[in-house]
């Protein structure tokens, strides 16, 4: 198929971007790099690269007509937690209004398939663990918010103009592709991996544990960390899905375990070798205790089953991409 990823210069999307060629399938990006990195899609990935705003109308419909585009996999988004609650304009109008611009843009040029990034954090504080698709979705942040909105519009489009959506609840992405050449790097970084792995490099003087008093097992939060490929690998299965007649439909994308931010911290000094400091911090506001995703529907409709599912193959990959293609990036 002929498919334009949104933000695929950015860290799930170049991944996602790098599968759907070794597929067979032909691969535009669009991106405002206002995060993502240009050198990834022009030397690493090679492939087409337009520098719009996915809001950006008249741009995007003249994309999808001379592209002859037949689905989009729409990852840019914002997606600091933290800075939704201080921006919250910011998160809404990026988020929501111009997907909603590139949703009718699609709808005049007939394109009728897309492949939604969504997030856990449209469960805010979840009910039960772990959260299955149909747990209630109380988000406690505007990030949370933003993206549930976008799944209720995607339901709207669906019953008024048959456009068929798979929407991804991602749980904690994490990782980075084997070969060490793509992979996660946030300008400000706010991700737990790529922090530790910094004061592993000795590039910060600690990592930060935020809370030590949660109701868990160790006092710190658990989260449900999920390889970047698995993650991709779902994309290429929701699109085949959807190629084959499949209806509209929302998939938890986690692995069903749960980590503690003290054992990944051991995971990381394991896989690196490397003694740092680890200093205990305040909670971060707006940190459910524990998020951990039953990722049974997925494995069931779209025939998923996770090939990094082990928290030491994630650390890993992450820091060989942290001394090959991250430090490359910096440079
Ligand atoms: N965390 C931490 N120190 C940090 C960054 C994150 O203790 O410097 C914790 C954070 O409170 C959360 C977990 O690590 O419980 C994962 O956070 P991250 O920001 O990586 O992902 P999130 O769960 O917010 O999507």
């Amino acid at each position: 198929m002929k498919v334009l990823v949104t933000g695929g210069a950015g860290y799930i999307g170049s991944h996602a971007v790098r599968l759907l060629q070794e597929r067979g399938h032909s691969v535009v990006v669009v991106d405002n790099l206002s995060y993502g990195h240009r050198s990834i899609v022009e030397s690493t990935l090679r492939v087409p690269l337009y520098i719009v705003d996915i809001g950006n109308k008249e741009q995007i419909k003249n994309i999808l007509q001379k592209e002859n585009i037949e689905a989009v996999m729409h990852f840019s988004a914002y997606a600091l937690v933290g800075e939704s609650v201080t921006h919250p304009a910011k998160y809404y109008e990026n988020n929501v209004q111009q997907t909603l611009n590139l949703l009718e843009v699609m709808r005049e040029c007939g394109v009728l398939k897309i492949i939604f990034s969504s997030t856990c954090a449209t469960y805010g504080v979840p009910a039960e663990i772990p959260i299955c698709e149909i747990c209630p979705q109380f988000p406690i942040n505007p990030y949370g918010s933003s993206k549930l909105m976008v799944e209720q519009i995607l339901r709207d489009f669906d019953a008024a103009y048959g456009m068929k959506f798979v929407s991804f609840r991602y749980f904690n992405a994490a990782g980075a592709h084997p070969l060490g050449d793509l992979g996660e790097a946030h300008s400000p970084e706010t991700h737990l991996i790529p922090l530790i792995l910094d004061a592993a490099a000795g590039r910060r003087e600690d990592i930060k544990v935020f809370g030590q008093n949660y109701e868990t097992p160790d006092g710190t939060c658990v989260r449900d960390y999920i390889h970047v490929m698995d993650i991709a690998e779902a994309h290429l299965l929701g699109l085949e899905y959807l190629a084959n007649g499949g209806t509209s439909d929302f998939f938890n994308l986690g692995n069903g375990t749960g980590f503690s931010v003290l054992e990944v911290i051991e995971m990381a000094k394991k896989v690196s070798g490397k003694e740092f400091k680890v200093s205990m911090a305040a909670r971060r506001e707006g940190d459910p205790p524990v998020l951990v995703g039953s990722s049974d529907k997925v494995r069931r409709v779209l025939a998923w089953k996770p090939q990094f599912e082990n928290l030491e193959k994630i650390m890993s990959d992450a820091w060989n991409w942290y001394h090959k293609g991250k430090a490359k990036l910096e440079t």
